[in-house]
Order: C-alpha cells, then sequence, then structure tokens
C-alpha cells in the first residue's frame, strides 16, 4: 500500500513514513492511493472474531509490509486489552433497528482512545525498529489531548506537546491532560480557540526549526493511522447488529471529519452502508456545506459540546480531494481559495457527489439538551452532549435499515451539562474521580506560532 498527499498525487510513501510524518510536507493530508476491499464474507461469517482481531485485518491492508501479520496481531491484542468492556466497543440496542455504538470504554472515556492507543503502541514499533526518537505535537478540542497523553505516557521514544484553547474544554478533560506528570508531556493552553492550536500544530509540523533538531509528527485526525483505525468499529458495529441482509446509516458526531470520514472509508471498503449522517452543534458549517454547497467559516462558538466547537474541518480535505476524483492541483486551487476568502461555494458534480454519500443536521444546544433528557425519560440512557447530537437524528430517523449513533464520550465528562438537562448527575468512575485531588501542570501561551515554537525548542528532552 503506497500513500499520496492530497495536494500531490505523484507522492508515493509507505505506512512507516506517513504515520511519523502526520502532514505531508506540502501542507496536504496523506491518502492512500487504491481502497482496499475488506473479504466481508470471511468476517461476517467467523463467529467468534474478536475487536483486536478484526483490527488486525483491516489494518493489515493499510500497513502493508511494513508490520508482519504477526506482529500486527500482537500489537491490536496489547491495545485493545486495556479497553474495559469485552466486546471493546458494546452496541447497545434502543429498538429493533436502532443502536448506539458506545465508544467510550478506553483508559480516558472517549473515542479518541480506540486510535490513540493504538498509534502510541505503532510508534513505538517503528521507533524501536529505527532507533530514533520523536516529538508529537497536537491540537485538542478536549478529548484527543488526554487520548494521545495517556498512550504517549510511558514511551521512552516520544515527546508529547499537547495545545488546547485556554478555558475551552470541560474541567475534566484539562485535568486528565494537566494532571500526569511524566517528563515527557509538555501541556500548553493557547490564549485562542482550537481552530488556532490546530493552525499552529499545522505550522510546526513542517517548521524546518523544529525539524533540524527532532523528528516531528502528529497525533490529530490529519494523521492517516486514527483514520484506518476508526474505521474498525464502523464494521464491528455491524457484525453485532449480525442483520447482514441489511444495509446501515451511521449518525456521526462531527467536529474535525475525522470521524465520519473513517465511517466513509468503511463504505468504500466493502461495508454496505447506505447514509452518513452528519450532526453539528451550532458550529455548522459541515452542515451548510452538505446541505447547500456553504463551506463558509464563521466565528467558533462556545457550546455544551466543545470537542465539536470547530470551524476548520481538516479531513474535509481528504473527502474533497476524492470528489475531486483525486486531482492534487484542483483540491489545491481550491483551498487556497477557501483560505484566502475564508469561504468557498461547492456546487455542481462535487456537492452531488458529497450528496450521495452524506446528509447533516447542525444541533443547538437547546435541542442538544431536550435530547439528553428524552434519551434519558424513554430509555434511561445518559449520553454526553456530544452523543446526543447524535441521538437527536436517530430519533428521527424512519426506515428499514440499520441505523447506529455513535456514542463518542462518557457522560461522566461532562457533569454539568447532564445536571442541567436531567437534574441529576451520571455515576463517576473513579479514575474520573481521582483526578480532582491531583495536582495541574501547564504553560499559558499566546496564540504565536514563534512562541509555542520556541517553548518547544526550550523543553524537549533529550530522550
Ligand atoms: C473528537 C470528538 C468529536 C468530533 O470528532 P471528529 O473526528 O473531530 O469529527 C465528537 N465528539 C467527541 C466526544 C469527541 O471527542
Amino acid at each position: 500500500m503506497k500513500y499520496c498527499s492530497t495536494r500531490n498525487s505523484k507522492l508515493d510513501k509507505s505506512f512507516d513514513q506517513i504515520i511519523i510524518e502526520g502532514l505531508s510536507s506540502d501542507g496536504g493530508l496523506f491518502m492512500p492511493k487504491k481502497w482496499p476491499l475488506i473479504n466481508t464474507n470471511e468476517i461476517f461469517n467467523n463467529k467468534n472474531i474478536t475487536y483486536p482481531e478484526l483490527a488486525s485485518i483491516i489494518l493489515k491492508e493499510f500497513v502493508g509490509d511494513t508490520i508482519s501479520k504477526n506482529d500486527l496481531e500482537k500489537i491490536t491484542q496489547e491495545t485493545y486489552q486495556v479497553f474495559t468492556n469485552d466486546k471493546v466497543a458494546p452496541l447497545i440496542k434502543i429498538s429493533d433497528n436502532k443502536f448506539i455504538l458506545e465508544l467510550f470504554h478506553g483508559p480516558t472515556f472517549a473515542f479518541k482512545d480506540y486510535p490513540l492507543q493504538l498509534l502510541g503502541n505503532l510508534f513505538q514499533y517503528y521507533l524501536k525498529n529505527k532507533n530514533k526518537n520523536i516529538t508529537i505535537i497536537g491540537a485538542t478540542s478536549g478529548d484527543t489531548g488526554s487520548a494521545a497523553i495517556d498512550a504517549c505516557k510511558d514511551k521512552d521514544n516520544i515527546n508529547i506537546f499537547i495545545l488546547h484553547p485556554k478555558d475551552k474544554t470541560s474541567e475534566i478533560q484539562r485535568k486528565q491532560m494537566t494532571t500526569i506528570r511524566t517528563n515527557n508531556v509538555f501541556n500548553i493552553a493557547i490564549d485562542g480557540t482550537f481552530d488556532d492550536c490546530q493552525n499552529i500544530v499545522k505550522s510546526l509540523l513542517v517548521s524546518k526549526d523544529l525539524k533540524k533538531i527532532t523528528e516531528l509528527s502528529a497525533v490529530n485526525s490529519i494523521n492517516w493511522a486514527r483514520i484506518a483505525s476508526q474505521s474498525v468499529y464502523f464494521f464491528w458495529s455491524y457484525i453485532q447488529s449480525a442483520q447482514y441482509d441489511k444495509k446501515v446509516n451511521f449518525i456521526v458526531p462531527t467536529g474535525n471529519f475525522g470521524n465520519v470520514y473513517a465511517a466513509h472509508i468503511s463504505g468504500l471498503m466493502g461495508l454496505p452502508i447506505n447514509k452518513l449522517y452528519v450532526a453539528t452543534n451550532s458550529n455548522d458549517i459541515m452542515h451548510r456545506t452538505i446541505s447547500n454547497g456553504d463551506m463558509s467559516l464563521k466565528d467558533v462558538k462556545s457550546t455544551i459540546s466543545p470537542s465539536m466547537d470547530i470551524q476548520i474541518s481538516s479531513n474535509f480535505e481528504r473527502q474533497l480531494f476524492e470528489s475531486l476524483d483525486y486531482d492534487s492541483d484542483k483540491l489545491t486551487t481550491l483551498m487556497e481559495n477557501f483560505r484566502k476568502n475564508r469561504s468557498y461555494n461547492l456546487k455542481g458534480k462535487i456537492l452531488d457527489n458529497l450528496k450521495l454519500f452524506y446528509k447533516s443536521k447542525g444541533i443547538n444546544d437547546k435541542l442538544t439538551s431536550q435530547t439528553i433528557k428524552k434519551f434519558y425519560d424513554d430509555f434511561k440512557y445518559i449520553s454526553d452532549p456530544h452523543t446526543a447530537t447524535s441521538l437527536n437524528i436517530l430519533d428521527e430517523l424512519n426506515n428499514d435499515d440499520i441505523n447506529i449513533a455513535l456514542a463518542c464520550a462518557h457522560p461522566a465528562k461532562f457533569p454539568d451539562s447532564i445536571k442541567d438537562s436531567i437534574n441529576i448527575l451520571p455515576d463517576q468512575p473513579k479514575k474520573l474521580k481521582d483526578l480532582l485531588a491531583l495536582e495541574e501542570k501547564y504553560r499559558d501561551l499566546n496564540n504565536d506560532v514563534n512562541v509555542v515554537k520556541n517553548y518547544i525548542i526550550d523543553n524537549i528532552k533529550k530522550l
């Protein structure tokens, strides 16, 4: 399997190169040069298949010959052992054809654990073999940071710097990051939004000054390894529903467009998907884009689902590249126009192509909160506010397909919003309760690439 960039379709890189580089030096995102077809008969007929086994079958297609089948099986076994549910990602039945896929049974209680625990182990595998060290730089709207830090905190050959928008994550989300005290972990609070953090990270990843002193890598969903490993749970949920004569719809709470794009590639690899529903909060650029082509940036609003408070959905570039028939020149022109005008109007063939795969809805805080209450009243199901955006759509659907809404975070990560909606506090797992007493450590920095760059240069540990 070889990879190109959305900004240069002639590149020809292998998985071990693109997982470490994270972002292509031309500013584009890595993409596989062809879509592997998964032998769905085989995995659907295997009644005893486990999550780690499924993960190694799917990921083998993407890692190619950079990891042997045996080693990959070992890595996925080890990775998913730390998850606390025996199904790893259990499918909860709400009615005959409506389900919730719970993706919060990992160490930091959000779906990012599923790709990032694996990424940490893959990094370690490749670095050990090459005898190298790397510095990971990431931006977080709340959940990526803690999941990445947990996955890397004990790895010898990794330094990790995580930027979060100051005061814009929940208190628990922040404490999950800032109370980890191993000496390879650095938290930075940026005086700005998630998009500001993500822009700084994208500049740093291609910075020559930094590259002179360290190898750099990314843990945001701009890293293809994340998208590839997230595709596993879409297959997994369909296997758990065990209704192979039916098509499936997924409803995905969306910010950076990573999770819903992972759903989409599962379809390209053979999962019988009918439609993907993109659920946004009031930061609804993806809803406007898909419903009428209006890809225009607005100011980021703070909502009760902070991990979706994003305007520039990086992974949408991958979808656009695909919709433009993998023409990197056309994509580069489009992205330059978008960047310059902060707006782009999609029409004609591209918009038709998007509508083939996606539907969308924007769900504001009031509706989100009403949905938390409705699912508690109707099913005694307590959902976090991100999950509630997808449940709002799940509730409305009326079809003969299988419908699966993604539960992306544990409700206990957002106790205040739950209390406001149903007037009770969700049960707090012990690990989250214990956080409150721990001491925090992070650095406040201005929204300025050079300031952050200098901080990293001053603090990189010689590993
Ligand atoms: C990251 C995150 C999202 C958004 O996912 P994307 O892949 O960025 O679209 C939604 N909900 C939760 C809880 C998250 O942590």
